[in-house]
């Protein structure tokens, strides 16, 4: 679906393989939820099916619009990581098949270093043509939720440590300073455990017809934006019940929203900074981001729990990790990465490859030291910009 943020699913001059034609479910177990698909259904499809027979996705990241593949292939989080750990744990099995015509399949137990190496494995280790899906039963769409305002990090973290829901994230605010400094709103939620309605109500979706104009998203608009968000909660704390579509996906109720960054586009910024340096290395992010005024309103933070993937190359470990949108401006914006990315660096975390279009190949290979490793792996026909970029190719 390329919905990657940068040049992982991307080969200049090179062929790119699609999937759309590849959206079959093959078998579901309707007693385990045990789901078998090809590699190009989406999880939009899987949550129409599945739903209204009481299966939800185990994993799920912030748009319902990537295919089954993609998921496996960067190993993908949702707003459970503490509890469930990434996508790739609930696969218990895939078929991938090598460009010299090799059909593999993948399990634990089954050519398990392959199996190892791909997820999380950026496409490069050869083809996923169908995978095995674990869901998880519900009983109804909607989703109990509790909201809270937090003002700096340490009461973020706090509320974080003493949540007890099986999903929480948090929006922060990347644009006030001084006492607003790293204020935002703590999200927590769980299924409903009520029998409720499981069949999808119709609601018309928004699109953005056009590229806004380049000054439209600048310090005061977004400024402005935030503090009507913080403040829309008017209470500290608020809960109550919605729909899972809403929680989950709130950007794909806007079609083409990418277009509000203009003509030039977007980078996405995703690290996480172990929690050994406790919330240093996160105050010195969102400074150098603060001071920017380059962030736009779409910020995310979240902790990832100690659960481990069973990737060779997954990007979340224990710790903070904050997602941002930044609206290209070229003199400014991807110098401002290069900062962020040397902070991430010195405080021992980590980018996310499928949300980067810059990362430099040294900090890639200090990322991930473990690359050689996985190198072997890499099927001899199969490669990607970003690879290029990062393993020095390019
Ligand atoms: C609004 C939004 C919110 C997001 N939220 C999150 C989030 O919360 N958590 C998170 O982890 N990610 C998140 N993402 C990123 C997204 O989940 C990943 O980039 C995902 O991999 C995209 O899937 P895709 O089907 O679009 O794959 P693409 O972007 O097309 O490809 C991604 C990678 O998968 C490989 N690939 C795809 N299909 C196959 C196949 N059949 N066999 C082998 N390799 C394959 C490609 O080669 C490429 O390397 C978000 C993205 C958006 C746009």
């Amino acid at each position: 679906m390329g919905r990657s943020y940068g040049d992982v699913c991307l080969l200049q001059n090179g062929t790119l393989l699609r999937t759309p034609n590849l959206d079959r479910l093959i078998s579901f177990d309707a007693q385990t939820g045990l789901l078998r698909c090809e590699a190009g259904v989406t999880l939009a499809q899987i949550l129409d099916f599945a739903v209204p027979r009481g299966w939800f996705l185990p994993v799920s990241p912030g748009t319902k619009y990537v295919t089954v593949g993609g998921a496996i292939a960067n190993d993908i989080h949702g707003k459970n990581h503490h509890v469930a750990g990434t996508f790739g744990l609930h696969t218990p099995c895939f078929e991938l098949i090598r460009s010299d015509g090799t059909q593999l399949v993948c399990s634990p137990t089954e050519n398990p270093d392959v199996y190892s190496a791909t997820i999380g494995g950026m496409g490069l280790t050869g083809f996923i043509s169908w995978a095995e899906v674990q869901m998880r039963p519900i009983v109804s769409r909607r989703i109990r939720y509790h909201s809270t305002q937090f003002v700096g990090l340490e009461e973020f973290v706090a509320l974080s440590q003493a949540s007890t829901q099986e999903y929480s994230v948090a929006w922060i605010d990347c644009v006030a300073q001084g006492r607003n400094f790293a204020r935002g709103i703590f999200i927590q939620g769980e299924h409903d455990e009520n029998p409720g309605p499981l069949t999808p109500l119709a609601k018309p979706k928004l699109t953005l017809p056009f590229d806004l104009p380049a000054f439209a998203l600048n310090r005061s608009s977004v400024g402005a934006f935030n503090t009507l968000y913080y403040h829309k909660q008017i209470s500290k704390q608020r809960s109550g019940f919605t729909d899972y579509e809403p929680f989950f996906y709130p950007l794909d109720r806007i079609l083409q929203w990418n277009r509000l960054y203009g003509e030039q586009g977007l980078l996405q910024f995703q690290c996480v900074l172990p929690w050994a340096i406790n919330t240093m290395g996160m105050t010195q992010l969102l400074k150098a981001i603060t001071t920017s005024g380059l962030a736009s309103f779409l910020a995310v933070i979240k902790v990832f729990g100690d659960i481990s993937s069973p990737g060779m190359m997954s990007f979340p470990m224990p710790g903070i990790t904050l997602a941002l949108d930044f609206p290209i401006r070229r003199e400014v914006s991807f110098d401002l990465l290069d900062r962020l990315a040397a902070i991430t660096a010195e405080f021992g975390g980590r980018m996310y490859p499928a949300k980067d279009a810059c990362m430099s190949a040294a900090h890639f290979r200090q990322f991930y030291p473990q690359w050689e490793q996985f190198a072997v792996y890499i099927d001899p026909s199969f490669s990607s910009s970003f690879w290029q970029r990062v393993a020095g190719l390019g």
